[in-house]
């Protein structure tokens, strides 16, 4: 029987479509995206790709024409493509197309062509459903691949021969496995075959296409599926061959050292309970980097990855410009968070004394909370006594930050006496010895031997200007 999911489309725009592709004599389909997540129950798409047998951009500019506003329509001649926007809706306008590739490109030639040709250029059974805008048969489901079948299944399956499909466009492959993460699909067999057998492929896509496929799958609950995906497949190393080189466990002497490779992913999946923070989750993943070229055996001590949170901070700026991320305050707040990520947990091994928690708050800032989350998070023992001690010991330190914070006020430090002040006093013009009093202040805030209070503050002045041999103007 012939599937129908009209009531997929009640929003008033459907009609409208139906009416200009009526008008235009043109045949339209809504196709995608848009399916896929209404029969998921993933809630109504904003996004609507609609495909025209005939001209999309016609299409478009009929509809807009139809709309009560008459919104703009943003024509992308190359690709034959057309977008309006309509109230919180975006409409994407394609003509049907058939699509050919060479081999060193993922630009195809690009002819006119039916439903069904544009249907077997879709990357997945599941993203090729299309439901009719024709008046005799709206809402009808056109499913040359039993789509529907495969999202029942959970199962992500290419509508052509998965090498073909991979080989013509590889960004297809980051595809499945963010489609794989998002949903919790599994990917058939022969794709995951196809993609190990194209990894290297995916060098000729763009960092920036790579990346917001990361993002996503980042974005995603679970996002170790992906990465353990991306391994499986061998996609990984092309990508972040830094997490790669966390893989394996090594013994000397019977001394053995945990895989920090799935351990970084246990730790992403712990984050993602707690924030949303795409970039705190990039801290989560990139944390330990610096474990791989800083690991050591050493007779006494054992295994060591010493320094590896300095040089772990500095591989960060390395990996977020080749894959031409943004060399912004967002790399940066990552690689605080990854210099800093064994602070608190040295803290909570060991009694902490006010001025130990003084100092985390002072170099954290505002980044305080974060840097406690991710430290939460990096518990991955299997151990139930351990687990619950260590969350405790996190837990007194995130009180004692409190503590701290609320009586002293060092977030954000602002030196009580200011270098003006100084150079006034002493009648100074700028010199090292304002730098020397500002340090003698701040150090004796931060080891507790004076309030943060400007009289207190203004005292210790005076006494480091005498011992400094200056004299009062
Ligand atoms: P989401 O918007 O949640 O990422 P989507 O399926 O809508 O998912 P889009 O990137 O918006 O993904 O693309 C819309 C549709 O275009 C897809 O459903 C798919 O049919 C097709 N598509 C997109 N990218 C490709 C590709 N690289 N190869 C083949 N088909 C693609
Ligand atoms: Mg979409």
């Amino acid at each position: 029987m012939q599937k129908n999911f009209q009531e997929a489309l009640q929003d008033p725009i459907f009609k409208i479509l139906t009416k200009a592709s009526k008008d235009l004599n043109v045949d339209a389909y809504v196709i995608g995206g848009f399916v896929r997540d209404y029969i998921l129950q993933r809630g109504t798409p904003k996004d609507i790709d609609i495909v025209a047998v005939g001209s999309g951009i016609e299409l478009a500019k009929k509809v807009a024409s139809l709309l009560p506003n008459q919104p703009k329509v943003s024509v992308f001649k190359n690709f034959g493509t057309a977008m309006l926007k309509h109230g919180d809706i975006e409409l994407e306008f394609v003509g049907a197309r058939q699509e050919s590739y060479h081999r060193d490109s993922r630009k195809p030639v690009v002819e006119d062509g039916t439903l069904e040709d544009d249907q077997n250029r879709r990357d997945f059974t599941i993203n090729a459903l299309a439901l009719s805008l024709k008046e005799s048969s709206f809402g009808d489901l056109v499913d040359p691949f039993d789509g529907i079948s495969d999202l029942e299944n959970k199962i992500l399956k290419t509508p052509l021969e998965p090498a073909i499909t991979y080989s013509d466009d590889p960004l297809r492959m980051m595809r499945a496995i963010r489609f794989a993460t998002q949903l919790k699909f599994q990917i058939a067999l022969p794709s995951l075959q196809a993609i190990t057998e194209n990894k290297d492929r995916i060098e000729i896509i763009s960092k920036e296409r790579i990346v917001d496929e990361l993002h996503k799958i980042l974005a995603s609950d679970e996002p170790s599926i992906g990465f353990s995906l991306m391994h499986k497949t061998g996609l990984l190393p092309f990508i972040l061959p830094e997490l790669v080189a966390l893989q394996g466990i090594e013994e000397i002497e019977g001394q053995r050292h945990k895989d920090n490779f799935w351990h970084t992913l246990e730790v992403v999946d712990n984050i993602c309970e707690t924030t949303d923070d795409l970039w705190l989750r990039w801290a989560a993943l990139l944390h330990d980097i610096g474990k791989a070229p800083t690991k050591k055996f050493h007779k006494k001590l054992g295994w060591t990855f010493h320094g590896h949170e300095f040089v772990g901070s500095k591989m960060v700026y390395k990996l977020f410009k080749r894959l031409r991320m943004p060399l912004n305050e967002k790399m940066k707040f990552v690689q605080k968070m990854v210099l800093m990520s064994s602070r608190p947990i040295v803290l909570s091994e060991d009694f902490a004394t006010d001025s130990a928690v003084r100092r985390l708050v002072f170099d954290a800032g505002n980044y305080v909370d974060d840097l406690m989350t991710l430290c939460e998070a990096d518990i991955t023992t299997k151990n139930p006594k351990k687990q619950k001690k260590y969350k405790n010991n996190f837990k007194i330190v995130r009180e004692k930050i409190q503590e701290v914070e609320e009586r002293d006020h060092v977030r954000n430090f602002q030196p009580p006496v200011s270098g003006e002040e100084i150079m006034q006093t002493f009648n100074l013009k700028p010199s090292k010895e304002i730098g020397i009093i500002k340090e003698a202040i701040k150090e004796a805030i931060l080891e507790g031997e004076i309030p943060n209070e400007y009289e207190a503050a203004k005292t210790l002045m005076l006494k480091k200007g005498k011992e400094l041999g200056l004299s009062l103007a």
